[in-house]
């Protein structure tokens, strides 16, 4: 069952249903927030007097446009595009670009709700946004895609600026499609404006440990939650879900620190690695290949165990987990998931994807003393250093890989330490989720306050 809001945030949430109507993810993103604010609204009349609740959930811009582009047959395709300035009350819009075919308003605008809590909770001067497109990259040519890049640029580059609105990647938009947005934006604009896009490749203005980040800081996050129980990795057994380059670089941090992950997935099926996942293997069939994980399956022969036809946490239920990376996609792990989780010793859970968990179950988790790291905090190391790749492209600098790493770690050393002493503050130690929400929100909200009704 779902718990009940607080008297004062039901109307405001009954407006997010009404203006929004049919976007089930962006209802569920604001909810699972508002759950958390009572007692801030308790302890702070200001913001409702402000109607800073109504107006968070109100982008401050929604831009919706045709994606026009030629296949390789000559056929002209139309794709559907998507930017949601959210908030910029600390700083330009920043956030990822997913192309998907299942994207659209509703995720778009989920993302970008979760964005602007994340980004606050980093510290640095970034606002939240996020876009993207139905546009499916699946079995397309390297052609086709650079194509379909330069088209949907040649309408969002008047939306952008390092000072306004500063895109990344997100799923289905890596390195490669990151260049040739960037190159259409050069091109129109005739300005090298660096810091207009990050996730830029390490010879051309990118920062290195950018594609490893969003995996490393929730490892980091994980391991900060673990400490609090005197607990490490070493020795650990690890499910990542995903095999993208959030979870790539998940498994490598973990098996840096001791520990073993044993299984990965992608949409068609999941590899169970007793011995721990080949990372050389998995990279040299994900990056160089850009193929599916049946093939590292049968590069592995007899070492592994490949399945399809259920999802990585529904076969877990023969092996001990102890630690959980959802790093796939929304509402991938499920009640009955987490239950079966639970029941097999499970001790932490940090969020590389962007809501993978269902509320229920969260809301297990928590329940049953599970350390449990919400996106919002646990993923929030990608877009940091995506903040970092701006402040190297201001300075017109790149800094090395230990120094970049190590701000990162910081970064994500003093979110966990955020979150765990709001958490405190309100009465609830140890609720990650509760101690993200409140003080990602106090940070937007008192900004928001400080620059009047805009
Ligand atoms: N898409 C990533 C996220 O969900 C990164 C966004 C960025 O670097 O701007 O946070």
């Amino acid at each position: 069952a779902m718990s009940q809001l607080d008297a004062r945030i039901q109307p405001v949430f009954d407006l997010v249903l009404r203006r929004n109507p049919g976007e089930a993810e962006f209802h569920q993103a604001a909810r699972e927030v508002f759950e958390s604010l009572g007692p801030v609204l308790s302890r702070h009349p200001e913001y409702a007097e402000a109607s800073i609740l109504e107006r968070m959930c109100e982008p401050e811009r929604q831009i919706i446009f045709r994606v026009p582009w030629t296949d390789d047959q000559g056929r002209v395709q139309i794709n559907r595009g998507f930017r949601v300035e959210f908030n910029s009350a600390l700083g330009p819009y920043k956030g990822g670009l997913r192309f998907h075919p299942s994207v659209y308003l509703g995720t778009i605008k989920f993302l970008g709700f979760e964005q602007v809590f994340k980004n606050a909770l980093t510290g640095m001067p970034i606002g939240g946004g996020k876009g993207g497109s139905d546009f499916d990259p699946k079995g397309k040519s390297t052609g086709e895609v650079m194509r379909f890049c330069q088209s949907f640029m040649t309408e969002l580059y008047r939306h952008l600026g390092e000072h306004t609105d500063v895109p990344a990647g997100d799923i289905g938009v890596g390195g490669r499609e990151i260049g040739y947005l960037f190159g259409q934006y050069k091109r129109i604009t005739n300005r090298y404006e660096s810091g207009v896009i990050t996730g830029k490749g390490v010879g051309w203005g990118g920062s290195l440990v950018r594609p490893e980040a969003t995996g490393y800081g929730a490892v980091y996050f994980a391991d900060e939650m673990l400490k609090t129980r005197g607990e490490s990795f070493e020795g650990k057994r690890v499910l990542v879900s995903g095999s993208g380059n959030v979870a790539i670089y998940a498994i490598q941090k973990v098996h840096q620190l001791g520990g073993t992950v044993v299984a990965c997935s992608d949409s068609s099926g999941v590899v169970f690695d007793d011995g721990g996942i080949d990372l050389d293997l998995l990279q040299e069939v994900k990056e160089v290949r850009r193929g599916r994980l049946s093939a590292y399956a049968e590069a592995r022969g007899n070492a592994s165990d490949y399945r399809t036809g259920a999802t990585i946490w529904s076969l877990t239920s023969t092996t001990r987990v102890d630690v959980a990376l959802p790093c796939a996609t929304q509402n991938e792990l499920n009640e009955a998931d987490a239950k079966v989780l639970t029941e097999n010793g499970l001790l932490a859970v940090a969020e590389g994807a962007n809501m993978p968990s269902t509320p229920e179950a969260a809301r297990l988790f928590s329940e049953a003393g599970v350390l449990f790291g919400p996106g919002k905090a646990a993923n929030a190391g990608g877009v940091a250093t995506s903040a970092l790749e701006m402040q190297q492209n201001a300075s017109r600098d790149s800094w090395s890989f230990e120094h970049t790493e190590a701000r990162l770690q910081e970064i994500m050393v003093g979110i966990h330490e955020d979150c765990a002493t709001t958490a405190e503050e309100y009465g609830a130690p140890g609720n990650y989720v509760l101690g993200a929400n409140i003080d990602g929100f106090t940070r937007v909200a008192n900004a928001m306050l400080a620059l009047g009704v805009i």
